[in-house]
């Protein structure tokens, strides 16, 4: 059973080709209550830099990720071999699921339905991804007809979906992204109103003639030159998410970005909720289902994949995806699905 784990170099602002170390390790077999299941796809996120950088994990354990796999041997009633599961098996071939196997509480691991869409969407927007997109736009900004809605990393696993759910409530919708073929993708295939470029040296005075009404909605992924851009816009009673800060996540300790940003945009009158989704999963996950689930399935709401194949690849992927190396929600395949 082969695994990343963190190689025990210290850890700088971002990973680096050393960070990260391949290991095998023996099969694991499974208990009373514990099934083994096949680690199909992984998903790289953000916040498992975070985890990293936090000392969440130990190096030697296989480093945490959100994953979709499929049970080889199950001693947990309901579940057979060959079903297709989301668990938490992390950048490992094989890992345990069940009783005693640790993970965060609300990453709670089921049994998934192929029928019901792609089985790789089960970590993306039929899941965390479309539950933090729902609870920042739908839940806490309640964007609607009227609004002009801003969203940042707007061609990425969170953004793409956000800006779709304002636009599906009848919001005008500008993306804000990197490079000129993910400001196309937003606007063209994904449907929002305008896309401006980060990479810009005029962002701001781009971002103001894409808004020239002003900032009623500002769901953040990314902070920095982004947010300097929206401060100015924003209008007397704006609602702003804090999602993400992606720009930020190399930083050196110092003041927490994200009580700056809620800070300065609090002082503009916007009212500012932070975000985070475990907090969101019992209220509205079966909510987030039931509006996205049909909607990708139909095509009114598009979703990309940024998938790349091989447990090898891995670290690289990770480390592309924190700089804009991804092009939609980044996973790893590491088995046949
Ligand atoms: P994405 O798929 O959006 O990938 C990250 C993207 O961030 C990159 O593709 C890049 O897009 C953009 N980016 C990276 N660095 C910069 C920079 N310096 N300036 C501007 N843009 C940058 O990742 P996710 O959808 O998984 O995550 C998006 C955000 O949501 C993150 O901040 C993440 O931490 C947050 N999140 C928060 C949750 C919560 O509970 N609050 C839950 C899940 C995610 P581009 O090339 O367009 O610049």
């Amino acid at each position: 059973n082969r695994y990343w784990t963190l190689s025990g170099k210290p850890i700088g602002g971002w990973p680096e080709a050393d960070t990260f170390e391949l290991r095998e390790g023996p099969m694991p077999t499974p208990g009373e209550g514990q099934a083994l299941t096949r680690t199909i796809y992984v998903s790289l996120d953000p916040y498992q830099w975070a985890y990293k950088r936090r000392g969440t994990e130990a190096p030697g354990a296989p480093c945490h990720a959100r994953t979709v796999s499929q049970v080889v041997e199950s001693r947990i009633p309901g579940l057979s071999p060959g079903d297709f599961v989301f668990n938490t098996n992390g950048w490992s071939e094989y890992a345990l699921m069940g009783e005693g196997v640790p993970r965060p509480g609300y990453m709670v691991p089921r049994k998934l339905d192929p029928a019901k869409g792609k089985i790789s969407q089960a970590v993306g927007v039929l899941g965390m991804l479309g539950l933090t997109a729902y609870a920042g736009m739908v839940v806490q900004c309640g964007a609607k007809a009227g609004d002009t809605v801003v969203v940042t990393a707007a061609s990425g696993g969170v953004g793409q979906i956000a800006g779709q759910l304002a636009k599906l409530r009848g919001a005008r919708v500008v993306g804000v992204a990197g490079k000129p073929d993910k400001c196309r993708f937003v606007t063209e295939t994904l449907g929002f109103d305008a896309c401006v470029s980060h990479l810009s040296p005029t962002l701001a005075q781009d971002l103001a003639a894409a808004c020239p009404d002003g900032v009623d909605v500002y769901f953040e992924n990314v902070g920095g030159p982004s947010f300097e851009a929206v401060l100015p816009l924003f209008k007397p009673g704006a609602r702003m998410t804090i999602c993400g800060l992606i720009s930020t996540y190399g930083d050196a300790p110092g003041e927490d970005p994200r009580a700056m940003e809620a800070r300065r945009a609090g002082e503009r009158g916007v009212t500012v909720t932070d975000l985070f989704v475990g907090d969101y999963v019992d209220s509205h996950h079966a909510a987030m289902l039931a509006e996205l689930g049909p909607a990708v399935a139909d095509g009114r709401v598009k979703y990309l994949e940024d998938i790349r194949e091989g447990l090898e690849t891995i670290p690289q992927a990770f480390a592309e995806m924190l700089k804009g190396g991804n092009f939609g929600k980044m996973l790893v395949r590491i088995a046949e699905d």
